[in-house]
């Protein structure tokens, strides 16, 4: 296991010597103590970057594709191992760490194959006074700024489009789950991939460190995916230098079930919607919207999968459910259950933290949620799956639309008419028609409204790391 920083391809202490203890959600033990980079270290981080930068942006794209090719088998080959990592510092279920890796690695042999497909364009001007050519050049050096809720799949969405395009990039993993970018920069480099261009540093004070490089001009991307709340804050920072950014945001996604619905399959998507990654997923469905005549049953239907779920350590093969990631999260999800429970909601299963060691919380299911709760308003991040009644498409659509957030929705018709419309009214940048997943490294993952700029995956992805030059030709 990796603990220094990977700085120009050597793994190095931080200059100033601290470290910091990356704890097992399950436990609340400590399970390894990581190098705790600074600002020098985030600055020598951008200097071998830099450096790095014109060899790699020259290197062939079918070169730079054949390197993340065979990150994607190392990866491949390495699945069991690496799910454990995730799952130990991260908490999440070996089944859910299990698909993240394959998900993770995905990115990285999905934009292998987009390496090669950076293409311009020639044309004749409409005055037909000379010819326009547009050629697509790497952004220069990218900072990315990753979460903890999928530590291998975040960080390979990014550095996978980035290295496609000729970028180099510094990593600033979450300092709950370091240990996995750690060992995606380790896997990189036994890929193939040149010392610099690829640095990963962790760090307690990630503050300092992002807003340190943020300032060096040499810096021209950002892409940073967590909160709103940090959003803002960074986009401000980017502001100063005008530094091109990409934003995957919070989500507060609404989940619609119609009267016409199929609701053995809504149940299903249900379970994934919520309960994929113990629903620290800014994907997971947070607010229930059921139309009122088929309320009860699908909220008895889904109470009682919920509490049927296993609940262990993350590392146990039969967990389905493991700990959330830290003390502040169970205490996030415990006081807005409280809160719902206190206004009026009733938990159908699960409502209470249990007694013990490990930040745990139960899959729970309340009804009666008022429609002013801050558990609608708010990210849950949590296996709580807070159900409200509806009469009728518009007052589904009004609904689902009155958050700031944007990232997706999921829609559950029978009635193909009524899902496109539905689909094409709310407000997001992806929607699940009858499917309770939308990721796909294929296709262009992200949010409007306060969930972000921009797209990961898909061609988009490889886009959003690339610069238009416009060349107007005379000859
Ligand atoms: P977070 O608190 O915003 O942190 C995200 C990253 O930013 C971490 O690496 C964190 O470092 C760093 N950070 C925190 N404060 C910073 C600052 N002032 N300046 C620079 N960097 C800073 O989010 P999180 O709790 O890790 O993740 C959960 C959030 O991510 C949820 O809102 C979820 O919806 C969102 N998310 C969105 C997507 C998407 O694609 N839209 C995907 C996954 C997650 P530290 O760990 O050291 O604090």
């Amino acid at each position: 296991m990796e603990t220094e920083l990977f700085i120009g391809g050597k793994w190095v202490p931080a200059s100033s010597g601290n470290r910091f203890d990356v704890l097992d959600p399950a436990t609340g033990d400590v399970i390894a103590s990581v190098a705790d980079g600074g600002e020098s270290d985030a600055i020598a981080a951008v200097d071998a970057a830099a450096e790095a930068g014109p060899a790699w942006a020259a290197t062939p794209p079918r070169v730079r594709g054949e390197a993340l090719r065979k990150a994607w088998e190392l990866m491949t080959e390495r699945a069991d191992e690496l799910a454990k990592l995730i799952s130990l510092e991260n908490g999440k279920a070996l089944v859910d760490a299990k698909g993240e890796v394959t998900y993770a690695a995905e990115f990285f042999r999905w934009f292998a194959e987009e390496a090669v497909r950076g293409e311009g364009q020639f044309a004749t001007a409409p005055s037909g006074a000379n010819r326009i050519l547009v050629t697509r050049q790497p952004v220069g050096v990218c900072v990315l700024v990753t979460p903890w809720n999928f530590p291998a799949a975040m960080a390979t969405r990014k550095i996978g489009p980035a290295l496609a395009a000729g970028c180099t990039v510094v990593l600033k993993p979450a300092s709950d789950t370091p240990l996995t970018a750690l060992a995606m920069a380790a896997i990189l480099a036994e890929a193939g991939v040149p010392f610099g261009v690829v640095n990963v540093l962790p760090s307690r004070s990630s503050g300092k460190v992002v807003g340190r490089m943020l300032k060096d001009a040499r810096v021209r991307k950002l892409s940073f995916t967590g909160s709103t709340e940090v959003g803002r804050i960074l986009l401000a920072q980017a502001a100063e230098n005008v530094v091109n950014t990409s934003m995957e945001l919070g989500g507060n996604a609404p989940f619609l079930v119609f009267a016409d619905a199929d609701l053995d399959a809504a149940i299903e998507g249900a379970m994934i919607a919520k309960m994929r990654n113990g629903g620290e997923a800014c994907t997971a469905a947070n607010r229930f919207y059921v139309e009122a005549s088929i309320a009860d049953e699908f909220s008895r239907r889904l109470a009682a999968r919920m509490s049927a779920m296993r609940v262990g350590p993350g590392t146990d093969e039969s967990t389905q459910v493991g700990p959330l990631v830290n003390e502040d999260t169970v205490a996030k999800v415990d006081s807005l259950v409280r809160d719902a429970v206190e206004a009026g909601a009733k938990a159908e299963t699960g409502g209470s933290r249990p007694s013990g060691a490990g930040f745990y919380y139960p899959p729970t299911v309340l009804t009666g949620v008022a429609p002013d709760a801050a558990i609608l308003r708010e990210e849950i991040f949590g296996p709580v799956a807070p159900i409200v009644t509806f009469t009728g498409e518009d007052e589904a659509v009004r609904l689902a639309n009155d958050t700031e957030y944007g990232l997706v929705a999921y829609v559950y018709t029978g009635d193909l008419a009524r899902g496109l419309r539905v689909s094409e009214a709310i407000e997001a940048g992806m929607v699940g028609l009858n499917r309770g997943l939308v990721s796909d490294p294929a296709a262009p993952f992200g949010g409007v409204k306060q969930s972000g700029i921009g797209r990961e995956g898909g061609h988009e992805g490889l886009l959003e790391y690339l610069e238009s030059k416009y060349i107007a030709v005379n000859w």
